[in-house]
């Protein structure tokens, strides 16, 4: 089992934004920027591409909305998106709000305090 499928089913806590049928989004644990944000797929699956058509397009549609809400919640210059997939099996997308170049980069990082990532959580929870 995959470690976001023990956050799915709550073995793991996580700051939660939204959830629904096929997917469960929440705040990922080592943000490259302030409201960077997973959208995992409830089915286990390892790689992108091995998604079936269906839930692919109901992912990246599912990402759109989410993001539209990033981007009122965190002042950014845009939000973008990437899979990688390196770290973690099971198919994720991230979700970050760009300001510079390497907000995308996964090298820098920022540290957030337990109450600065619930309070983040809900604001963008609030947009959706
Ligand atoms: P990737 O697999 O795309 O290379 O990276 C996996 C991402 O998941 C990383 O950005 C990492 O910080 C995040 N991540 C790994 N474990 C956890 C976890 O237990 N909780 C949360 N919220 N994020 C995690």
């Amino acid at each position: 089992m995959s470690i976001f499928t023990k956050i799915i089913k709550g073995e793991i806590p996580s700051y939660k934004i939204a959830e629904n049928e096929d997917f469960f989004v929440f705040l990922d644990i080592n943000p490259n920027a302030e409201g960077h944000t997973l959208v995992v797929p409830k089915q286990e699956v390892d790689k992108l591409f091995d998604l079936d058509d269906e839930l692919y397009a109901k992912l990246f549609n599912y990402s759109k909305t989410i993001a539209a809400a990033i981007e009122k919640a965190v002042p950014c210059n845009r939000v973008g998106l990437s899979v990688i997939g390196l770290e973690v099996p099971h198919v994720h997308v991230h979700l970050v709000p760009l300001n510079q170049m390497a907000d995308a980069t996964f090298e820098k990082k920022v540290k957030l305090t337990e109450e600065e990532f619930k309070a983040l959580a809900v604001k963008i929870a609030s947009y959706l």
